[in-house]
């Protein structure tokens, strides 16, 4: 709230890098989220936040905690982040992806926004 506050009177914009979305989505107007150093979506705050069409940004949303026992349902990657030294090819996720197809493990999807708006995602099969 301090940082809020004082970007508000300085006029000031701030880049905010934390883990925890639930913060991020409180102090930020637009988020890039970064999955092994590279961005896999970007998009204003509450737009990304309610309706994220990349799987690793719907992941993480869903281990926000949250206190409607009808919340979203917690979607758990298999395995471990790969290195960064040997990163894997195609798209840098598709070896944990639930929606991973062949054309993944061979091609990186770009950030792009198919349909013109503010909001871009790198995934082949974005939802
Ligand atoms: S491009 Fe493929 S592996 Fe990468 S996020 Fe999209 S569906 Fe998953």
């Amino acid at each position: 709230n301090l940082l809020d506050d004082i970007r508000r009177e300085t006029r000031t914009s701030f880049l905010f890098i934390a883990h925890d979305l639930a913060v991020v989505e409180h102090i930020s107007s637009r988020i890039l989220v970064m999955y092994l150093g590279h961005v896999v979506e970007e998009a204003p705050a509450r737009e990304l936040v309610g309706s994220p069409r990349h799987p690793y940004t719907q992941a993480l949303l869903s281990a926000v905690p949250t206190l409607d026992v009808n919340g979203r349902k917690r979607i758990v990657l298999p395995g471990d982040v790969p290195s960064p030294l040997s990163p894997p090819s195609g798209c840098p996720f598709h070896p944990r992806c639930p929606r991973s197809q062949p054309k993944c493990a061979a091609e990186a999807p770009p950030l792009v926004s198919p349909d013109g708006s503010a909001r871009r995602c790198a995934c082949f099969f974005a939802g």
